[in-house]
């Protein structure tokens, strides 16, 4: 019945926009911050915690160890885009969805067929030299020995991405609030609606539906029109087949 509903306000929609949470990816390989046993390994491996090292003062301060960590836990375990990643880009293709915002980093929905997606934190296939502006792939970090160095002028390349301690890029911010406030329906997968995600973004919507798919039950999923407790990659192709 919820499914019918769900699959009603999707048809029905012309512009819908998804926020698209970390739990989407789960199961992808990139379990990035995943679990205990995640943090402890990282601990017993370099010392220091993922959310130690995912920082801009220890990337200023701690280079060498930044880029052991990022080469080997992030680059390294860049995961692949599930049946939820492909269907949004087919829900893009049929011409309702306007716009997947999301702060994963991995660009999993992009390399899932994708095309309007906002990374509100970047994501690891942008590489830049600070200094001189040149540009380099993911290719070029993974082999570089030890700090990737700007070919041009000598200076660290850096991800761009978004550590801890540094502001959001306005201009991303502000795209995704302009998309969020023309959509008339907003799909909101595998993230709460108290997630720092929708803190930041719900005040912009004006549309009349909020669908919620999330695998972990939070108190403030009945504030969704309608929700599923369930893992989005299973519920959104049952949706949009
Ligand atoms: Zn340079």
């Amino acid at each position: 019945m919820k499914l019918e509903h769900m699959r009603n306000a999707i048809q029905r929609s012309s512009n819908l926009v998804c926020l698209m949470g970390r739990r989407v990816s789960l199961d992808t390989g990139c379990d990035f911050y995943g679990g205990d046993d995640f943090a402890y390994d990282v601990e017993m491996k370099y010392g220091y915690s993922p959310e130690e090292i995912f920082t801009s003062a220890f990337y200023n301060t701690r280079p060498e160890k930044f880029y052991e960590y990022y080469k080997s836990e992030i680059l390294g375990k860049r995961g692949e885009p599930n049946e939820c990643h492909k269907t949004l880009a087919k829900l893009e293709q049929a011409g309702k969805l306007k716009a997947v915002i999301t702060r994963g980093i991995f660009n999993l929905a992009s390399r899932g067929g994708c095309k309007n997606v906002i990374c509100l934190h970047g994501n690891i296939y942008e590489n830049q030299c600070p200094r001189c502006k040149t540009e380099y792939s993911v290719d070029y970090i993974l082999n570089a020995k030890g700090v990737p160095i700007c070919e041009k002028c000598g200076a660290i390349v850096r991800p761009q991405i978004c550590l801890s301690g540094e502001m959001l890029d306005n201009m991303k911010l502000t795209q995704a609030s302009r998309k969020i406030g023309e959509a008339d329906t907003l799909l909101v997968l595998g993230v709460s609606l108290k997630s720092d995600l929708c803190d930041s973004t719900l005040k912009y919507f004006h549309g009349d539906t909020i669908i919620l798919i999330n695998d972990k039950p939070h108190f403030s999923d009945h504030n969704a029109d309608y929700y599923i407790n369930d893992q989005p990659k299973e519920v959104l192709p049952k949706l949009f087949p």
